[in-house]
């Protein structure tokens, strides 16, 4: 080779290299724009995530917040439908009577039905609170079924009533009438809840009730109808009386019954809770 094939060749490859260095240099640049844009693009899109997580955090957030609203709205008008039906329920229906407490001598029982002559003993007409009389009717009808001669002698009686019943107690018996019937306006039949039972056999006499097969069947079910023995056995309060019942409302005869308990020995504020489902 010649000197100046040596000079072309080296001028050649003077040229190529110059032309791969540029290729080079613009591959580079390119490069390092594209990883600029890469690096931008990245970054734009964890602004975009982030947006993103806040807004699908502050749509929950909402949602949260929506539910919560609906939840206290739930509870406001189920309280509002607890205090509708309790200011339309009588809380002297629950109401213990003694000889320091008692019934207005006024107080007369929102509504009163008359109960039907099959289900009482002589010809007289008797009243029994209208809400609870459903409750007395379904426990003379499921006692007939179960074979149990029983009967209504009293229901519902007023002031009046109950104060001429207890003069002519105080004639017979004298002072010890207050034991053995409630001084006037104590009376829970004044109430229109309470009720005295008796028997065809016993020609619908009150003494001697305890030994019949209705007031053994009254202890054992009475309760499922709502109804208690006000005064049992060597109570505190009144005689023995163990043809007189009051409706205290199915929950409350319950739970007196699962926990062998009376009426009359449950604090006031206990027995107030059970008012809401008085007729439930
Ligand atoms: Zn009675």
């Amino acid at each position: 080779m010649t000197k100046t094939t040596y000079a072309l060749l080296a001028g050649a490859l003077l040229v190529a290299a110059a032309g791969a260095g540029y290729q080079w240099y613009d591959h580079a640049t390119k490069l390092t724009h594209a990883h600029a844009v890469l690096a931008e693009l990245g970054a734009a899109l964890e602004v975009k995530t982030h947006e993103n997580k806040e807004l699908s955090e502050a749509l929950q957030n909402e949602q949260q917040r929506n539910d919560a609203f609906e939840e206290q709205i739930d509870s406001i008008s189920s309280e509002v439908g607890d205090l509708t039906k309790l200011s339309q329920i009588d809380p002297e229906l629950l109401q213990k009577y003694s000889k320091v407490y008692f019934l207005n001598e006024n107080y007369i029982p929102s509504e009163l039905t008359q109960i039907p002559q099959e289900f009482i003993h002589d010809d007289d007409d008797e009243f029994f609170h209208k809400n609870a009389w459903r409750f007395l009717r379904d426990l003379m009808e499921e006692a007939a079924e179960d074979g149990i001669d029983i009967t209504i002698v009293s229901g519902y009686r007023s002031f009046d009533t109950q104060r001429i019943l207890k003069n002519g107690y105080q004639v017979t018996y004298g002072s010890g009438a207050n034991t053995f019937s409630a001084d006037q306006g104590y009376s829970e039949h004044q109430l229109g809840t309470a009720i005295d039972f008796s028997t065809k056999t016993l020609g619908g006499g009150l003494a001697g009730f305890d030994t019949t097969a209705a007031y053994a069947w009254l202890t054992e079910n009475a309760h499922e109808y709502g109804f208690v023995l006000s005064y049992p056995p060597d109570n505190a309060y009144y005689q023995y009386e163990p043809w007189h019942w009051r409706f205290v409302g199915q929950k409350l005869a319950d739970d007196l019954q699962d926990d062998d308990k009376r009426f009359y020995d449950l604090d006031q504020r206990d027995i107030n809770e059970y008012l809401l489902t008085l007729f439930d």
